[in-house]
């Protein structure tokens, strides 16, 4: 049996490489570039400026796979969440949603998730596997042809990495994605409207700092302090709060770039107007912005939402101490496609319904 290559989990230069070694000229790269990653062709025998003979051992030594769409679930809002089957069987979950200023794309890094904080679904199975380049590629294509077929002057304007997953702990997987869906003639998202979160890995936030990519930083605080950081966010334990803030410091010097910190508040737990104050202190003077997202529920957790006066005082503390504020406007609770709501919905669950049944339930309406 041969051995086969993934072509859509590779860099321009890796596919250049790969074509040198075929004994190809590097322009084939280029070319079948824009056939995959602009024109989203889903076989080699459409790529008509490449010659019959190519397109054949592409086909046997990189074979195309279709990404694989089990189901897809519109909300009202107007988020759409698509569950993407993997080849080795896994899941993932992939959210489109519609803002004023275009569409917007939450992308899963990881089949499961391993950082293990108390109030997130993702992780309540633990960490099964990253996931590659390709397969990160498979749910903006498997998307932006779904958008393709109903409206076809609309294209995903932004990526989010805040699906399943923890960016930094899949790092060059995550970071070669980044780079390639920037590619000009593909889908051509400006490094400006991608943004990585993370649950605080401090060596990542270096590393990132050093890429020379103006991508934002979003950093999931969720506490302004040790205490109850590390009671929600085992993370927390190894890089406390005091080196995660000095790194985002850091970043925002070193990038110009205004670092944006999630707080999700969680009923009587983090939500009082001493944790705003204390927020505000931690965070006073730095190059930052914060975003409140009022806890979406996930039964197994036991944490419960906030109400909507804490929620603005909350907003109100820190807006008074100058710190810029805004309040997430909630998209996809209703089909569990808010944050931290994503998970593998039906995959190796006992009682679960076969994949195959489910495709297109729900219907994009
Ligand atoms: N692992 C990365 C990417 C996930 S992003 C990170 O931690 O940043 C998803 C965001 O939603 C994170 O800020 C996460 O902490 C937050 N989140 C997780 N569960 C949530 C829940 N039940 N309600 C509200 N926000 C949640």
């Amino acid at each position: 049996m041969i051995k086969t290559v993934d072509i859509k989990n590779m860099s321009f230069e890796e596919c250049r490489g790969f074509f040198a070694s075929l004994g190809e000229p590097a322009y084939r790269a280029d070319q079948v570039f824009e056939w995959l990653h602009g024109k989203r062709t889903a076989s080699y025998d459409e790529m008509t400026n490449l010659p019959v003979s190519l397109r054949r051992t592409l086909a046997e030594v990189a074979p195309l796979r279709p990404p694989e769409v089990l189901a897809v679930h519109s909300s009202p809002g107007g988020a759409t969440k698509y569950l993407i089957g993997l080849a080795d069987g896994n899941a993932v979950e992939t959210v489109l949603m519609e803002h004023d200023y275009g569409l917007s794309l939450c992308v899963s890094s990881q089949v499961g998730c391993g950082m293990g904080c108390a109030f997130c679904a993702s992780g309540l199975e633990g960490l099964v596997r990253n996931l590659t380049c390709g397969e990160m590629i498979d749910q903006i294509l498997a998307v932006s042809n779904g958008i393709a077929n109903e409206s076809p002057n609309r294209r995903v304007s932004s990526v989010v990495m805040m699906g399943s997953g923890e960016p930094l702990a899949n790092y060059d997987n995550v970071l070669k994605f980044v780079r390639l869906i920037n590619w000009k003639r593909g889908y051509g998202i400006g490094y400006r409207h991608i943004t990585i979160s993370t649950c605080g890995i401090v060596p990542g936030i270096r590393r990132l700092a050093q890429e020379g990519l103006p991508v934002t930083l979003s950093v999931s605080l969720h506490a302004p302090d040790d205490h109850t950081r590390s009671a929600l966010m085992k993370i927390n334990q190894v890089y406390p709060v005091g080196q995660l803030i000095e790194a985002c410091v850091d970043y925002a010097n070193s990038t110009g770039r205004r670092v944006t910190y999630e707080y999700s508040l969680i009923g009587g737990v983090n939500d009082s107007r001493d944790h705003a104050l204390r927020l505000a202190r931690l965070l006073g003077g730095t190059l930052c912005h914060v975003n409140l997202i009022p806890l979406n529920p996930v039964p197994e957790t036991g944490f419960a939402r906030p109400s909507q006066e804490a929620v603005n005082v909350f907003a109100c503390t820190l807006r008074s101490a100058g710190i810029e504020t805004t309040i997430r406007r909630e998209m996809g609770g209703d089909i569990d496609a808010a944050c931290g709501q994503l998970r593998r919905r039906w995959a190796g669950r006992p009682g679960a319904s076969d994949p195959s049944k489910r495709r297109d339930e729900g219907g994009r309406d």
